[in-house]
């Protein structure tokens, strides 16, 4: 039976790489997206067959919504990817209380909401396997962004949580730190910090969202059956 795959936040970037690839190996695959629209359109023109579902992770009722949406096309829910996220970068004294909120809103909350409704799906089967993108600010905290750091080592504390809570019910939860990746996320980082970046990497190379991609994917695969709450580091070797 065809598998299926639930990616957040998919409308661009990793999220969207991730969407190619199972559609590649044959999944059903539900694109959810926030605010780009017509990006989300094109990319269901290129993998059709597929669903796209407008919804914001941090709100309740989008999240249920977005499960819902997805058991309702394909039936149920194989694999989720919590990839959603946003980042902020500022100095701890420029950083507000709503900034501090909006991010942990997104990128905690959000995790926890879809996982949360996802799971109630996963558990009729005894079987899933969640993947959240977490970074590798996240294990080792990056300057001038504590915020994004901080809510990104949340995730990894959730999915170690999560690991051993659903672990007995056949569900493996893992998490993907990806490094410097080039996406619109990284659009305002000048060439100066891009260059110093890569020539501190090992591999001296900046990350692909294919290079994420594929490790989601193996995270999802049979090869990876007897592995739960990890975090896998795609990053060139920045933080050995
Ligand atoms: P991106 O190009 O900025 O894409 C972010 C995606 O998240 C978009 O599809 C956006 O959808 C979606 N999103 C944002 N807020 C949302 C919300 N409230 N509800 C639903 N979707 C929402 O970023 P990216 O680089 O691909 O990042 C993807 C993930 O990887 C993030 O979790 C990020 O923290 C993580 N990551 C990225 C890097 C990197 O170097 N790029 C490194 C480490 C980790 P809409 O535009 O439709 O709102």
């Amino acid at each position: 039976m065809k598998k299926t795959v639930l990616i957040t936040g998919a409308s661009c970037g990793i999220g969207a790489e991730i969407a190619r690839k199972f559609y590649s190996k044959g999944y059903n695959v539900a694109i959810n997206y926030n605010k780009s629209e017509e990006k989300a359109k094109s990319l269901l023109k290129e993998l059709s067959g597929s669903i796209i579902v407008k919804g914001d992770v941090s709100c309740e009722k989008d999240a249920l919504n977005l499960i819902d949406a997805v058991v309702n096309a394909f039936g149920r829910i194989d694999v989720l990817v919590n990839n959603a996220g946003i980042s902020s970068f500022n100095l701890l004294t420029d950083i507000s209380g709503e900034e501090w909120d909006k991010i942990f809103s997104v990128n905690v909350k959000g995790t926890f909401l879809v996982s949360k409704y996802a799971v109630k799906d996963m558990l009729r089967y005894h079987s899933g396997k969640i993947i959240n993108i977490a970074s590798i600010w996240g294990v080792c905290g990056a300057s001038c962004e504590s915020c994004y750091s901080a809510s990104k080592g949340a995730i990894i504390s959730f999915t170690k949580s999560l690991a051993k809570e659903l672990g007995p019910s056949g569900i493996c939860v893992n998490c993907v730190a990806p490094g410097f990746i080039d996406t619109d996320m990284n659009k305002n980082i000048s060439e100066e910090d891009r260059a110093a970046f890569k020539n501190e990497t090992p591999l001296l190379k900046i990350g692909k969202t294919t290079d994420v991609a594929d490790t989601v994917f193996f995270l999802a695969s049979e090869g990876s059956d007897f592995i739960t709450g990890q975090v896998l580091t795609v990053d060139g070797g920045a933080i050995i």
